[in-house]
């Protein structure tokens, strides 16, 4: 059977990739200060946050932090916590055993070698217990003013759909968005392209209410959404 090709007035010629940073102002206002849903106050509890948030919702996670800082405020107080005590704060975020040592033990490391601050440096970051790209990218973009294009499940998705990504390797993905974009709107596109994902374009696309069906490759081209990523993004 012929395959459909994408031909769309505004993205000009078949099959051309849609305009990023056109995805990403129409995203944008729809979601009018888009940026993470998780709740912090400093770098050390986004940092913690987002590790908490692997396999777990930004809902669930805002319930816990809140009584988990007041408890132990900071890197020191977390790494000489008990680590039973600890655990039973985590129970509703998940895997609650294995996120206590988490972060009892980048907590530690912080201490060690930053005096219990976190450094704007993605290498570092990501050798830290629990912590990987998406983790550092989340808070070098949200805590420390460094562009960063955290990649997730729904940023995989949402970009394979549109067309302005191809594949599931979130390294890969990360490159391709980054390249069409001004590092200013690398954290503001990941930010877009989750609420997007999460609220329009999920599994299941609503893409009749969609801003971009005018342009996704998806929409345009009536083809069958490419199948979720498989879940190989890294904390
Ligand atoms: S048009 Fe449909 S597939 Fe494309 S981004 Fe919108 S909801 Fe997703």
């Amino acid at each position: 059977m012929a395959k459909k090709t994408v031909t769309n007035a505004r993205s000009g010629a078949r099959g051309q990739r849609p305009d990023a940073v056109d995805v990403v102002r129409r995203l944008a206002t729809t979601f009018p200060g888009a940026t993470t849903e998780l709740h912090f106050s400093n770098a050390f509890e986004l940092l913690v946050a987002t590790v908490l948030s692997a396999q777990s919702t930004d809902a669930r996670v805002n319930l816990t932090t809140p009584e988990l800082f007041k408890t132990y405020p900071d890197a020191r107080a977390l790494a000489g916590a008990d680590l039973t005590a600890l655990e039973q704060l985590l129970v509703p975020t998940g895997f609650f055993r294995q996120k206590a040592r988490s972060i009892t033990k980048l907590s530690q490391r912080l201490l060690d070698d930053h005096g219990g601050e976190v450094p704007a440096d993605m290498e570092y970051l990501v050798t830290l217990p629990g912590v990987g790209r998406k983790t550092a990218n989340v808070v070098l973009g949200h805590a420390l003013g460094v562009p960063g294009l955290p990649v997730d499940r729904h940023v995989l998705r949402v970009a394979n759909r549109i067309g302005v990504a191809t594949g599931d390797d979130p390294v890969k993905v990360e490159r391709q968005l980054c390249d069409q974009l001004p590092a200013d709107q690398w954290t503001l596109a990941s930010d877009c392209l989750i609420l997007h994902g999460r609220r329009v374009c999920r599994p299941t696309p609503q893409c009749a209410r969609c801003v971009l069906n005018d342009i996704c490759r998806y929409a345009v081209a009536g083809t069958r959404a490419p199948k979720p990523a498989p879940a190989r993004t890294r904390a």
